[in-house]
């Protein structure tokens, strides 16, 4: 393959993250159109776990070279991995992962951990190890400012300049690179039921804002009745909503998160948090979040929930919960 910036391992300066369009898609949007593709996720998870080329993810299986070629072009122009080359005849390259690579880690133990504790007939997902205190944990959501644990009902959520609906989805022909001819690996659906589809993304979006009523997800959604409604009735389904029925009329029923919707802020925080580091509208930030607690700028830290420190990527570790899941020195990069 040739390379036009080929140049080995030049060290990666410190990046400050990339300027969108004045007026586009802003943080969030570009954010929901990297992550809320489930091969995306499929690729920086074993990219955690030691994959770095071409090679290594096709080993694993289960992904077409069209799909692993266009999500790494993809992941690359998005500057989240750099192609290195490691050699020169042949001339191989590989996936490193660049600051605002290994940024998306916290996401991934989100995920990861919501799908555990709320899908678990439906993903197999080995287990995660914290090796400072060598139990099997579940990341717990804090404040970094103060330290405090901290909540979906802890944390306030504005609007900044550059926020708004309808520049907070991307744009639905940005999200089908390559569909159709083969199924993303569905071990994350309920993830992806959430954030793989712009109106979900906005439902969610429009119910952590305090949406109760269909005329209130309409309105934040601006799409048509029937896909509220189907959205809606997805949303039931999933367990993430609950309705409230009203004895006086049906348009009356008041919808709310539950624990399970509820317990996804982890996630969208992570997520929108590394979205605005990386990726910056000239107006501004698209989401202001605010700890009630100590009254801070609201910055996500995870803790292990086993011995209260502090979670980073080189002391997790990934474990086979059954035969098919690679170990390999897991998060060794
Ligand atoms: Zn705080
Ligand atoms: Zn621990």
């Amino acid at each position: 393959m040739p390379d036009e910036h080929a140049s080995g391992a030049e060290p990666t300066a410190p990046s400050a993250g990339r300027m969108l369009e004045a007026g586009g898609d802003n943080a969030i949007a570009v954010t929901l159109g990297i992550l809320g593709d489930e091969w995306n996720l499929w690729i920086l998870r074993h990219s955690f776990q030691g994959a770095r080329r071409y090679s290594d993810w096709t080993a694993v299986g289960g992904i077409s070279h069209a799909v692993l070629s266009s999500r790494l072009g993809a992941l690359t122009e998005a500057g989240l991995f750099d192609r290195v080359r490691y050699s020169e005849r042949p001339p191989r390259y590989e996936y490193r992962r660049t600051e605002c690579g290994q940024a998306v880690w916290p996401i991934l133990l989100a995920v990861w951990s919501w799908e555990l504790r709320w899908a678990p007939d439906e993903g197999i997902l080995p287990r995660m190890v914290h090796s400072t205190c060598g139990h099997e944990f579940r990341p717990v959501l804090h404040c970094a400012a103060c330290g405090d644990p901290a909540g979906a009902r802890e944390v306030v959520a504005e609007m900044g300049p550059s926020g708004g609906w309808t520049r907070s989805v991307p744009a639905a022909s940005s999200r089908r690179r390559s569909s159709g001819a083969t199924r993303a690996p569905n071990v994350l659906p309920h993830t992806m039921a959430l954030l793989g589809n712009r109106w979900s993304a906005a439902m969610l979006g429009a119910a952590f804002f305090g949406a109760q009523r269909y005329g209130e997800f309409a309105e934040r959604m601006q799409s048509s009745p029937a896909i509220v409604a189907e959205r809606l009735r997805t949303f039931l389904d999933l367990g993430v909503l609950a309705e409230t029925p009203s004895t006086e009329r049906t348009d009356w029923a008041t919808y709310h998160l539950t624990a399970k919707g509820r317990d996804f802020f982890p996630v969208v925080v992570c997520m929108i948090t590394w979205g605005q580091r990386w990726f910056h509208a000239p107006e501004g930030e698209a989401i202001v979040f605010t700890h009630t607690g100590c009254g801070q700028v609201f910055t996500p830290r995870l803790v292990c929930s086993e011995c209260d420190t502090a979670l980073e990527a080189s002391t997790v570790s990934v474990e086979p919960r059954v035969d098919g899941e690679i170990p390999r020195a897991a998060y060794s990069r």
